[in-house]
């Protein structure tokens, strides 16, 4: 039996300690928070959305078809139903919503009893735990690696698992060092990129902190006037700064890919017909009821708080009725509600996305062992990977299939 040492006890690094010690082998983790799980137990608002309902190939499914790909073997050999299970025989009750995201059972606190169900695991398994143990150096060269330093202490194991995730909410302990680390050590690696973030706007919107646009589509395009490169159907919701909400957040990713190409432009389109459609039935409604103010027509489809300020930045007074409307007003109206105009992103924050994207490089990892290609006794698992999913339970569930993987060192 192996001597093991696991960096990181979040959610792979966890289920990569639990499953290597219960093989027999001797494992330390080393985590640099005082307690396990400090992401985990954020996660989902503090409800943790644990993972997804379905068959590992709708779990897949929501994956790009490179981390699909990579991903397969872990997840079937350590698949949703498997986590749900071991966390139901430590007693923690689950609930799907009907989107598909698993919870557990709704009390306060709920995400922290899903770390103290897999710190009782480790525990039971007999792994040391040292929190409070920053690694801050990685020690040997390919394909070796000899040991890791916390502070000045070099530890030494016959194996090492890292599972350090990624580098968003660096308060949570994932600063993202060492990817850095193993670039320095010849792994092939991409940089860590936003993924999952609120998105700050160049013309925020502060007045209109709170408000939800909803039931429509988030659009990305390349500058005002350029192509469509992206959509996504769904709510978002202005802040102080900027959006966010679920379509803000699937959609940070590429905003800022296309901010750094030189052209992004964002819209939301609460009616999602086509302007020809919304234009003919404003039309019609001009005729059959032509008393009916441009400002109700207007909130039909945009809330309340928003009506009257936008009608007064495209000159359409409050108290307008449709038959009154000239046809330039009406395009901008029927523009409104197709394409209202939320305008140029600014940088999307690394650090308050709920994933990290980049990460190693998986096309140098074994998807079945984790096992770093060149390297004999180091495996990467979780967000260190280069693997981001959406919203909805996809990321836990990929670091637990491959920290799964990772301590499976048979
Ligand atoms: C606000 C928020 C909400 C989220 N909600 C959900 C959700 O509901 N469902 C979902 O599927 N995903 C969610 N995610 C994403 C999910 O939490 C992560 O993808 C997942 O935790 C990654 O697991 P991991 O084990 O790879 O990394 P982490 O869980 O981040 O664990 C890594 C651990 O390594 C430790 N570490 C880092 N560097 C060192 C070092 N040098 N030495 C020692 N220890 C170190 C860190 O302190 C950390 O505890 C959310 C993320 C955020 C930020």
């Amino acid at each position: 039996m192996a001597s093991v040492i696991v960096v990181g006890g979040g959610a792979a690094g966890l289920v990569a300690a639990w499953r290597a010690a219960s093989l027999g082998h001797r494992v330390t983790l080393l985590e640099a928070n005082n307690r396990l799980g400090v992401k985990l137990r954020i996660s989902g608002g503090g409800k943790c959305n644990i993972t997804h309902d379905g068959p590992p190939k709708a779990i897949l499914a929501a994956f790009s078809r490179e981390q699909a790909r990579f991903l397969r073997p872990s997840l079937h050999a350590f698949d949703n139903r498997a986590v749900l299970d071991l966390l139901h025989r430590e007693g923690v009750e689950t609930y799907t919503r009907d989107n598909g995201r698993v919870f557990p059972m709704d009390r306060p606190g709920s995400a922290t009893a899903v770390v103290e169900a897999f710190e009782t695991l480790v525990r039971r398994a007999g792994v040391a735990i040292r929190t409070g143990a920053r690694v801050t150096a990685l020690a040997g060269r390919a394909p070796h690696l000899e040991g890791v330093l916390v502070e000045d202490e070099r530890l030494h194991a016959d194996a090492f698992i890292l599972a350090s995730g990624g580098a968003s909410y660096p308060e949570t302990g994932t600063r993202g060092e060492i990817l850095g680390w193993l670039k320095a050590l010849g792994a092939p690696v991409r940089p860590w990129f936003p993924a999952l973030a609120p998105i700050p706007l160049h013309k925020p919107r502060p007045d209109w902190e709170g408000v939800s646009l909803r039931g429509g589509e988030l659009r990305l395009s390349a500058g005002a006037e350029g192509r469509r490169l992206a959509a996504f159907a769904g709510d978002i919701v202005f802040t102080r700064v900027g959006i966010s909400g679920p379509a803000a957040l699937e959609l940070s990713q590429g905003t800022e890919r296309a901010r750094r190409d030189g052209a992004a432009w964002l819209t939301y389109a609460t009616s999602l017909e086509p302007p020809e459609t919304v234009d003919a039935a404003l039309q019609i409604e001009q005729r059959t009821n032509p008393r009916l103010l441009a400002a109700t027509w207007t909130q039909r489809l945009l809330p309340e708080r928003l009506v009257e300020p936008l009608l007064a930045e495209v000159g359409v007074p409050r108290t307008l009725m449709l038959k009154e409307l000239s046809k330039s007003a009406r395009r901008m109206l029927v523009a409104l509600v197709t394409a209202l105009p939320l305008g140029e992103p600014q940088t999307v924050p690394l650090a308050r996305g709920e994933v990290a994207a980049g990460g190693v490089d998986l096309a140098v990892v074994d998807p079945r062992t984790m096992a770093l290609r060149g390297w004999e006794n180091l495996r990467v698992c979780g967000e260190l990977l280069d693997l981001d999913g959406p919203v909805g339970g996809y990321n836990l569930q990929a670091a637990f299939s491959t920290g799964y993987a990772a301590g499976n060192l048979v």
